[in-house]
């Protein structure tokens, strides 16, 4: 089962995913780094500082990888960790977090004022949920603001546990 970790840069997806590796040996692929690696964007947004995903390419390149991980994962989990997996999985877990306290977060990360300023405009309006809803078929969201890593981990795992008995009840 494909599951996407999306949310805001800061929202907790990367720290969240790390918990869930070694709590429950569910397989994680970390897209942006895999973007990265295997030049999977259309171009390079100098002004920016960022590359433009490639998502057809992206698609093709994670089928087989998902199929191998899902071997690997405990009870088949593969999480697809990235500010845009909801482009990507007909499941969507977003994580939130309260605008300020985003911003606190990303300007401990070094963050530009400029990019702080582009994601704490995107998460005040909802704009991963609401494209979540639009493109996946089950979204769930998490707020993440005044909860630690650990505790935003386990509000994730209880969706993954829930999910996965809903597969089971569909298999009996
Ligand atoms: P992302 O991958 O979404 O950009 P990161 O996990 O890299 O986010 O960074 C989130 C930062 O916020 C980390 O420093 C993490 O410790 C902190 N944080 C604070 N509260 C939470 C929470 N409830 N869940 C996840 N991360 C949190
Ligand atoms: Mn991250």
């Amino acid at each position: 089962m494909l599951i996407g970790l999306t949310g805001t840069p800061g929202t907790g997806k990367t720290s969240v995913s790390r918990l869930l590796e070694k709590r429950r040996g569910w397989k994680v692929i970390y897209l942006n780094d895999l973007i990265k690696e295997e030049h999977l964007y259309t171009e390079i947004d100098e002004e920016r500082n960022a590359v433009v995903a490639d998502i057809e390419l992206i698609r093709s390149r994670l089928t087989g990888i998902i199929n191998e991980m899902e071997k690997e994962s405990t009870n088949g989990i593969v999480i697809l960790e990235s500010h845009l997996a909801h482009h990507i999985t007909d499941i969507a877990i977003v994580l939130r977090a309260y605008p300020p306290e985003l911003k606190k977060r990303l300007e401990m990360r070094g963050y530009s004022e400029e990019k702080i300023k582009e994601n704490a405009e995107a998460e005040a309006i909802d704009l991963i949920l609401a494209e979540a809803f639009e493109w996946c078929d089950r979204v769930y969201e998490v707020n993440t603001t005044g909860r630690t890593a650990e505790e935003t981990a386990g509000d994730v795992e209880r969706i993954i546990d829930h999910l996965l008995s809903g597969k089971e009840e569909e298999l009996q």
